[in-house]
């Protein structure tokens, strides 16, 4: 479903150029669970940002559910964006004036969707991570994990066919990340493609697999034998 070839990324730093991406060749199926990981500057954002139709790479193609996002528009870009993908940031990105049920109803506006059918789904989205009880609340009056929590159900709420988190537990104590990748867990378990950067082993060993960049590469890319016999 997701399929990079050939990719090559550059940024333009002044006179100076920056090569993001080196040559990615990247193949991610339907319901896997992945970490990308890599030092600092290796390219993960990049690739993240191309995944997740933020951006465009300068050369290659990257097909997504069948469909070629290189040549789109970036009108085009964001429609892709918001049908298929979910986003969850280490920063949650909540709006502090809305309630969390009017947070996660938010990526529904786009799809011109009643209003009580966006209530519904985000009602159930919230119920899925566990914050049924917590609809009218402001995001100032939860825990870091339950507004991570929140931000899942906004991610999930659109049913996307991947969710993408980049560094989702950067900003949680390491009780409250566990709680957040069991979250994960069952996510994936239950059929949904989750894709995780991070730079901490003990996030990237709940995933299925681990694909290892660095300076702008695939180096590494392996079955996580401890997680396979799980599900
Ligand atoms: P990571 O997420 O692994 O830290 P990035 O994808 O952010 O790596 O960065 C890869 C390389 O591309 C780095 O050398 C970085 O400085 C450079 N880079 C990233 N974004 C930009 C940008 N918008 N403009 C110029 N250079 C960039
Ligand atoms: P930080 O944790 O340092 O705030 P994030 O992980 O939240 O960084 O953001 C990562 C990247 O995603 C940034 O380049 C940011 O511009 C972009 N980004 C953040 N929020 C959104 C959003 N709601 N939609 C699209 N891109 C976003």
């Amino acid at each position: 479903m997701i399929r990079l070839t050939g990719i090559v990324k550059r940024y333009l730093m002044g006179e100076e150029e920056v090569l993001a991406l080196n040559g990615v060749d990247l193949f991610i199926d339907r319901n896997e669970y992945v970490a990308l990981i890599g030092p600092s500057g290796s390219g993960k954002s990049t690739l993240m940002n191309l995944i997740g139709c933020l951006d465009t790479p300068s050369e290659g193609t990257y097909v997504l559910n069948g469909r070629d996002t290189s040549q789109l528009t970036d009108d085009e870009l964001a429609h892709v964006r918001n049908k298929e993908i979910g986003f969850v940031f280490q920063s949650f990105h909540l709006l502090p004036r809305m309630t969390v049920l009017e947070n996660v109803m938010q990526p529904l506006v786009y799809r011109g969707m009643p209003r009580a059918e966006r209530k519904a789904l985000a009602t159930r989205a919230l119920e899925q991570v566990g914050l049924g009880s917590r609809l009218g609340h402001r995001p100032n009056q939860l825990s870091g994990g339950q507004r991570q929590r929140v931000a899942v159900a906004r991610a999930l709420v659109g049913k996307p066919s991947i969710l993408l988190a980049d560094e989702p537990t950067g900003n949680l104590d390491s009780r409250t990340s566990a709680e957040i990748m069991a979250l994960f867990d069952e996510l994936h378990r239950s059929g949904q493609t989750v894709v995780v950067v991070t730079h901490e082993p003990d996030i990237a060993a709940h995933c299925r697999r681990t694909i290892r960049v660095s300076d702008g590469k695939v180096v590494e890319d392996t079955l996580n034998p401890a997680r396979a016999q799980v599900a």
